[in-house]
């Protein structure tokens, strides 16, 4: 077993390891410090008239709502699904049923009714939490809803007003019963992760905790109350709940809430509330340096220092155009999955003065407190530098596994600890990381994830389908669509468009089939499996026009 260790090639980050303090919970390590900025605006929406909330706000209604969800029958480790777009609610939502010793599971407030019911219905969840814009989706769901705006159009929910008011009534402020510990969980995002539909990815108040704290070593005292950050990425997704609002509210910033990309109104608040750092996505960047809109702003004046982004690879042409674009901006690429509670790779850290600079198109390098490998997904040893393999991570902030699905989770963690990403990289003589494929199913639209297995499912559901195959495309605006491959049983009828129409009417816009191919076969492995990258190399060099 020795040599075997001594075999492996590991690599850990070049900033030595940070302290991840115990037995805090994600609210209390979030908020704390809070009553020293009592005053100070934690959250604003960037709409006009827009709600806002300081840090006072926030610590007593995290605390009203924990208390409050008591009274609703929720108790430690009872899942709540919300069903919210961008709000400067939001966060306090999420944050209270965390202190309360439960579990915030965000859906896409895109997602049909039957998209939000089968969240509800596998996560088990207790109880939902939803605007008026989403409670028709969620009136029928099966558990108490939590009505968060106008009450009028909202039967039968429970009133958040009311709602906190009453546990102003009953009692003390907040003292969960049952008492929260670091290792209970504390977050239920859904991720497809390397196979198979979206699955509960389970996150304990350690996993979170330790995430923040790597992922903000370099933020120092003298940041303190200084950063602007836009919470435009989605607070359902672990991007927008832990590397903007938790870290965000840790380091006491203001997080500037947009619910939905818009570039004037982008810009806009970037002007407006002095926005110092942008996490986005590429199809973000492709806009500000592509869209004209850009040119009706004074954009010398904006204060945006970094630009962060993630989710999906950003194409160096695009990296050089912004750059020319934005020569003041500072772009941090970054590189994280929900199975790992966010970060994992990135250049924010980069210093030039003490010498440390991650090269441009790589995703940066290792955060401290993280151990990470490459390894063949043939023969499963791990490679030297410079040698493209499998991502490997193995640190505190991997998740306890997909809720209630052994198998995946033992195919995902392996025996050591190892969480296999399904992306393929290689680290440099540096210590700089390079993404430069991806072997799992997943298909990212604009960052979003879209599950083939989820697609097919509902091809094969209708009765002409015999068989069908969904995969990738790349695409410069949206980074990847979704395109598919069907067989008709023998005397079908249906076009293309109306197999497209059939699942459209199924799906949120977002997962929405691009392209559909009628053909005779599916091409499969010996042992069944769709064989994927096949078609996508094969339906790309269809699409490209002749050199
Ligand atoms: P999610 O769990 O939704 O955050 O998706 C995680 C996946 O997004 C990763 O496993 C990658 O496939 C992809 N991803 C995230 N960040 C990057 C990046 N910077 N470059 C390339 N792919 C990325």
């Amino acid at each position: 077993a020795v040599m075997e260790e001594e075999e492996e090639h590991i690599f850990r980050s070049r900033f030595p390891p940070v302290d991840v303090p115990d037995g805090i919970t994600v609210p209390e390590f979030v908020l704390a410090g809070a009553e020293a900025y009592a005053d100070k605006v934690a959250l604003v929406e960037a709409a006009p008239g827009g709600r806002s909330y300081t840090y006072g706000e926030v610590a007593r209604d995290v605390a009203r709502f924990a208390r409050a969800l008591r009274s609703v029958g929720i108790r430690k480790g009872h899942v709540v699904v919300v069903v919210l777009p961008n709000l400067a609610v939001y966060p306090v939502v999420s944050l209270g049923v965390m202190a309360a010793g439960a579990i915030f599971s965000g859906v896409n407030p895109r997602s049909l009714a039957a998209e939000i019911r089968k969240q509800v219905e596998d996560s088990e969840a207790r109880l939902v939490v939803a605007n008026e814009v989403a409670y028709d989706k969620v009136k029928d769901v099966g558990v108490p809803v939590i009505g968060i705006g106008d009450q009028e159009r909202m039967a039968g929910t429970i009133g958040w007003d009311e709602l906190l008011a009453a546990a102003d009534r009953t009692g003390p402020p907040m003292v969960p019963l049952e008492p929260v510990q670091q290792s209970d969980l504390c977050a239920l995002p859904y991720s497809s992760g390397t196979t198979g539909v979206s699955k509960g990815v389970m996150l304990s108040h350690r996993n979170l905790v330790s995430n923040l704290c790597s992922s903000m070593f370099a933020v120092g005292p003298e940041l303190l109350g200084q950063v602007v950050t836009l919470g435009l990425m989605p607070f359902f997704h672990i991007y927008g709940i832990t590397g903007i609002c938790c870290s965000t509210l840790r380091h006491k910033g203001t997080v500037v809430v947009m619910d939905r990309f818009d570039l004037r109104t982008f810009l806009g608040a970037l002007v407006a509330h002095r926005v110092m750092f942008a996490p986005v996505v590429p199809p973000v960047m492709l806009a500000m340096v592509k869209n004209p809109i850009a040119d009706e702003f004074d954009l010398s004046g904006l204060a945006l220092k970094s630009v962060m982004t993630a989710a999906a690879p950003l194409a160096p042409d695009l990296l050089a155009a912004f750059q020319k674009k934005f020569p003041g901006v500072q772009v941090e690429e970054a590189y994280g999955l929900t199975e790992h509670s966010c970060i994992t790779l990135t250049h924010a850290g980069d210093d030039p003065d003490k010498g440390h600079i991650a090269k441009k198109n790589s995703v940066g390098f290792i955060l401290p407190n993280l151990e990470v490998k490459f390894v063949d997904p043939d023969t499963g040893r791990s490679l030297p530098k410079n040698t493209p393999g499998e991502l490997c991570v193995r640190s505190q902030c991997v998740m306890q596994g997909y809720y209630r699905k052994k198998e995946e989770t033992e195919r995902t963690i392996d025996a050591k600890g190892w969480l296999h990403t399904g992306d393929v990289g290689y680290i440099d003589d540096d210590g700089d990381v390079f993404i430069v494929d991806r072997i799992k199913e997943l298909i990212k639209y604009k960052g979003f994830q879209v599950a083939p297995a989820e697609l097919e499912a509902i091809l094969l559901s209708h009765p002409s389908v015999e068989d069908a195959a969904v995969f990738g495309l790349p695409d410069e605006e949206a980074g990847e669509v979704p395109a598919s491959c069907v067989v008709r049983r023998r005397g079908a009828e249906e076009s293309e468009a109306d197999l497209m129409a059939y699942v459209a009417s199924r799906v949120a816009s977002y997962k929405r089939l691009r392209t559909l191919h009628l053909v005779d076969a599916i091409p499969k492995s010996v042992s069944g499996k769709i064989l994927r990258r096949q078609l996508r190399d094969h339906f790309i060099n269809i699409n490209k026009p002749a050199a």
